[in-house]
């Protein structure tokens, strides 16, 4: 590349035929095309490549190579620290391989690389079935299941990982491999958590399970003030609840849409989202020790299709939102952490702002630390502090608030965190959420990434010498 050169030029020249396919700095859609869901990540690649196969993958890999830029791998670009885009690099954008096959004979999905959640669970519903994900249906496939994957299912069925079968990859020498319990065994073991560090994944192949034509789902709301009363029940019935009930637990301010009554608009809750993958009769009777804590405001909990209550949340959370992140594993709510809790949820900055523990249990719980990367098997709860506002103004605001937050409980936290819902925290912490598995993961990436190619992500380093 000369000064007069840019990168852009140069890759509209030896990648011609994906001409169409690249948006540079000068084009009008360049900065859609950048935009990240979080609308405080402000960063300005050189080119994007949209790919529409492996092979498109593999030559932006190497082109990346041969004129050592840093790429950035974008799946759903949901993440809060803004990993799908990079500076003066090369954005590998997924978004156009998103096809999804159901096979029913074998109870699989294959997905794209490049795939959301909601073209998964509509496919999967057809057959009354689905792949465990998270809570909002524009978030990736690819992001999503290569950190873990918390949401409804989790008790029921597992974390994502643990429902995957297989992955196309295109590693970092260009080469596309399989992956699978007997093809690339220990690539396999560190895509399932380890994050984008080992390759770009461009097909998933899933487990589907039973969920029929609609699951239980919807919030319980109490007033603020109860909240410490509402997480000591909640401490206790739900880790011993039957894995058909999922309910994670949140502070939130209640929207002011038609969903809910206008007189609880704009309130400050704390609520319970159940998921019961059940009838209606049993998540009545499940959910019936609920009603005798405090002063319920609502029990909207009703059957409802799984990719409805997938995309229940979506139009709250749009595109574009200043988002800050803190996240923590916990497995003790004491009193006294419950304290801290009620102080800070009283003091939520913003309609959007929130924060929820999602139950790490039941059959999350049947696979043991080492099977996959995912290290924190024996954690309770994984905690997000989510500081939320469409004004870029109040970006200071929600992230104090997030920060402060985090300070006062993450003293009563195992240690690391979930690495889905941490922004750029530092290798230390990168570390503590892998535990007893990052020198595992260190070796194969030394295998597979040697020299660090894939990097923007919760970096795991190469093993030195391995
Ligand atoms: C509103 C909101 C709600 C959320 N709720 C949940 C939830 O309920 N449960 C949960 O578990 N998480 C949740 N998350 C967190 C989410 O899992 C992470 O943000 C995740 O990183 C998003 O994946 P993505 O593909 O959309 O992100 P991207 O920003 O596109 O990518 C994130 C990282 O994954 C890598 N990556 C993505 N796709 C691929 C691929 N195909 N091959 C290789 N590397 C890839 C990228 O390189 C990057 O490092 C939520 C996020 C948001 C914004």
């Amino acid at each position: 590349m000369t000064a007069t050169t840019s990168l852009e030029e140069i890759a509209r020249r030896d990648l011609a035929d994906l001409n169409s396919h690249i948006v540079g700095p000068d084009d009008p859609g360049y900065d859609a095309a950048r935009a990240v869901h979080n609308g405080m990540i402000d960063r300005r690649p050189a080119l994007l490549v949209r790919c529409s196969s492996a092979e498109d993958v593999a030559r932006c890999i190497a082109f990346a190579r041969a004129h050592e830029a840093p790429i950035a791998v974008r799946g759903g670009g949901h993440n809060g620290g803004g990993l799908g885009v990079v500076d003066d690099g090369i954005v590998i954008d997924l978004a156009g391989m998103a096809e999804v096959a159901v096979d029913p004979d074998s109870d699989s999905v294959r997905v794209g690389g490049g795939a959301t959640w909601a073209d998964v669970d509509r496919a999967t519903a057809e057959y009354g079935r689905a792949t465990p994900s998270g809570i909002i249906s524009t978030t990736g496939v690819g992001g999503l299941t290569l950190g873990g994957g918390l949401g409804h299912l989790t008790r029921r069925f597992g974390l994502t990982i643990d429902s995957l079968l297989g992955a196309d990859v295109v590693l970092a020498d260009g080469s596309l491999v399989h992956a699978s319990a007997t093809e690339h065994p220990e690539l396999f073991w560190a895509l399932r958590g380890g994050g984008g560090n080992f390759g770009v994944v461009t097909s998933f192949e899933f487990q589907t399970h039973p969920i029929g034509t609609a699951v239980m789902a919807g919030p319980t709301f109490w007033p603020i003030e109860q909240m410490p009363e509402v997480m000591r029940f909640y401490r206790e019935f739900l880790p011993a609840a039957p894995r058909a009930v999922n309910g994670f637990l949140a502070a939130m301010t209640v929207p002011p849409v038609d969903l809910f009554p206008e007189e609880l608009h704009l309130r400050k809750v704390c609520a319970v989202m159940w998921c019961v993958v059940g009838s209606e009769e049993e998540a009545t009777r499940l959910l019936a020790p609920v009603h005798d804590v405090g002063t319920p405001l609502l029990h909207g909990v009703g059957p409802m299709p799984h990719p409805g209550l997938q995309s229940l949340f979506d139009g709250l959370y749009t595109k574009g939102l200043q988002c800050y992140w803190r996240a923590d594993f916990v497995n003790e709510l004491s009193d006294e952490l419950i304290e801290h809790h009620h102080e800070w949820a009283q003091k939520l900055p913003s309609m959007h702002s929130t924060m929820h523990l999602y139950p790490i249990d039941g059959a999350a719980h049947d696979v043991d630390a080492t099977d996959t990367a995912f290290n924190y098997r024996d954690a309770q709860w994984a905690e997000v502090i989510f500081g939320v506002d469409p004004d870029p103004a109040n970006a200071d605001a929600i992230r104090d608030w997030c920060v402060g937050y985090w300070d006062a409980t993450h003293p009563y936290s195992a240690g690391g965190a979930y690495v889905n819902f941490m922004m750029d925290e530092g290798q230390e912490r990168v570390r503590a959420t892998y535990r007893g598995n990052y020198d595992r993961l260190a070796r194969v990436k030394a295998q597979y990434d040697p020299e660090n190619f894939f990097r923007v992500n919760q970096n795991i380093q190469p093993a030195a010498g391995a």
